[in-house]
């Protein structure tokens, strides 16, 4: 039995939460996963007593999926999954040091080919491209903003549109656009805004710069 896991510290002591929903396999346990990414840390195997025996590690880096390259450690405080790049200088554990801290193995999870994703991932996609798409000319429209933002909160994998469509203002378009920017960055749904404003821990990270330019 396969369930999705969440991975909080709680004063330094790392806390492990179980949705109660269970899956017969790990490959639809990472597919349900990856259709609410910023939820979750990872599946979690139990064996027949019910005992979590495994934690299988998602290999993508940050809580947004922001970052194209692959997770290998986590930070030491808020176990947050991180790459080498976004991890560096940062007080960090190994997966193999993450399992000694846990008491519980640890790996990290297989690449999903496209083909398995979940449906739900697949539309957020689209909508990504979308709002990556128009962004920079339709940021300043209120109304733009608000459909934005509802679909942001409807699609939480959406928020990787939102990080393309600001990164790829030139410095020009952040200046121009910054009322309306930081207008957006006070309108996000508060899920949205509390990883960005985690990301600021990261500022060189697409969604740490997201952040500073939406004036978070
Ligand atoms: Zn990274």
């Amino acid at each position: 039995m396969f369930r999705l896991i969440q991975l909080h510290a709680h004063l330094g002591v790392p806390r492990i939460g179980v949705d109660p929903d269970g899956y017969a396999s790990e490959r639809a346990a990472l597919a349900r996963y990856r259709a609410t990414p910023a939820t979750f840390f990872g599946v979690g195997r139990f064996d027949e007593e019910g005992t979590l025996a495994e934690i299988i590690m998602d290999a993508v880096c940050g809580p947004l999926g922001d970052c194209p390259r692959p997770a290998t450690v986590v930070h030491a405080q808020t176990f947050q999954r991180l790459c080498e790049a976004c991890g560096f200088g940062l007080d960090v554990l190994s997966v193999p040091e993450l399992a000694v801290r846990l008491g519980i193995a640890v790996r990290l999870a297989p690449v999903l080919a496209r083909s398995g994703r979940h449906a739900a991932a697949e539309f957020a996609f689209t909508a990504s491209n979308r709002i990556a798409r128009e962004f920079a000319s339709r940021v300043d429209d209120r109304q733009w903003r608000a459909e934005l933002c509802a679909e942001l909160a409807r699609n939480p994998s959406s928020v990787n549109g939102l990080l393309i469509g600001v990164g790829a203002l030139s410095h020009r378009d952040v200046l121009d656009l910054y009322p309306a920017l930081c207008a957006l960055g006070s309108e996000l749904p508060a899920c949205v805004h509390g990883d960005l404003l985690r990301a600021t821990a990261r500022p060189l990270s697409p969604a740490g710069v997201a952040a500073l330019r939406l004036g978070i």
